[in-house]
């Protein structure tokens, strides 16, 4: 029987997490035929997102937990749940139900079925959220899709249903600055992509800010493309131009005419805009540099603080420990 982990990102998701469990269960029944994982990483909660995690883990096997010992990002907790899938499948879906879970057997199916390594979704319209979102999101993919090699397909969910061979290909990336959209991309692989309307959240409230959001895209861009600093060479390269050019003119000018150079503002106003771009060049390059500088320092993509697994052993230890003694635990 083959065997289907769904890694579940979670971050302070108490009210969230029994709704999604409840649903997952109807899908599951749906499921027969592949023995099912729920894989939650708890990624720093401050609520009770991780005792709720410990009371599935109790009440059903099939429900799994690991927990970071600080909000590490959803990037990181994808990679720490597709590390430890044990599925021949593996599925990452938002704990909100904005990934309708309904969908996953017909993902199963295209798999089993059709021949792909992999089942991608993405929103068909972005009825709920806020327009300016909306707004700055579409120039994103507008952006991105200009300036890198790599499609990032506009409306994608990290929804997805994967092949081992797609999991181990990503594993293979270990990169700290982490854009998974554009990861599932550059690996390749046959992926269909199915489409849903926007559902609004089930609990809770979105754990992505602006400025968060702002992040994401620049680690996007900088992951995914080296063209804005060949746009800081070519912004160089059209100045120096400029410059030459003008230092011509105020030469022939003075030579033929003697025309005094005049006029203290235009060139306040030439130094300032010269000035700009040049920080604004350094900027582009300090962005790739930091981006290097952290990567360089190999630090843990994650730190585990907790897990099913060490529950598991260290309940097994008490077990052994008690039964030594001749006692019984419940007693
Ligand atoms: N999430 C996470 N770590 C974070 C932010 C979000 O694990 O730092 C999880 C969150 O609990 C949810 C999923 O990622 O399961 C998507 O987050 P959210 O619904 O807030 O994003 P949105 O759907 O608004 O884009
Ligand atoms: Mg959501």
């Amino acid at each position: 029987m083959k065997k289907m982990t769904v890694i579940v990102p979670c971050l302070n998701e108490e009210e969230a997490l029994p709704i999604y469990y409840k649903e997952m269960c109807e899908v599951m029944k749906q499921m027969k035929e592949v023995e099912m994982e729920l894989l939650f990483v708890d990624d720093g909660s401050i609520d009770g997102t991780l005792s709720v995690m410990k009371d599935l883990h109790e009440l059903d096997d099939r429900c799994r937990y690991l927990s970071f010992s600080r909000n590490f990002g959803k990037e990181a907790a994808i990679y720490a749940g597709l590390q430890n899938a044990t599925g021949d499948y593996v599925a990452l879906m938002d704990v909100d139900l904005q990934d309708p879970p309904q969908l996953l057997p017909k993902m199963y199916r295209i798999l089993e079925e059709e021949g792909y390594d992999s089942v991608a979704t993405k929103r068909s319209t972005r009825t709920g959220e806020p327009r300016i979102r909306s707004f700055l999101s579409e120039s994103f993919y507008k952006l991105i899709n200009k300036i890198s090699k790599t499609e990032i397909v506009n409306g994608a969910r990290d929804y997805r249903l994967m092949k081992r061979k797609m999991v181990h290909a990503i594993l293979e990336m270990s990169e700290y600055n982490r854009f998974s959209k554009g990861i599932f991309e550059w690996v390749g692989f046959r992926t269909k992509w199915l489409e849903f309307e926007n559902v609004e959240r089930s609990a809770g409230e979105t754990k992505w800010s602006m400025k968060k959001l702002f992040c994401y895209s620049m680690e996007g861009i900088t992951g995914f493309s080296v063209a804005p600093l060949s746009f800081a060479s070519v912004i160089g390269m059209l100045f120096c131009l400029l410059s030459f050019l003008m230092i011509g003119i105020i030469v022939l000018r003075t030579l033929i005419w003697g025309d005094p150079v005049s006029g203290w503002p235009s060139l306040a106003c030439i130094v300032f805009f010269v000035g700009g771009i040049q920080l604004l060049c350094t900027g582009i390059v300090g962005q790739y540099l930091s981006k290097t500088y952290l990567e360089t320092k190999h630090r843990p993509i994650y730190i585990l603080k907790d897990s099913s697994e060490e529950e598991r052993s260290t309940k097994s230890v008490r077990e052994s420990v008690w039964s030594k003694c001749g006692l019984d635990q419940s007693a």
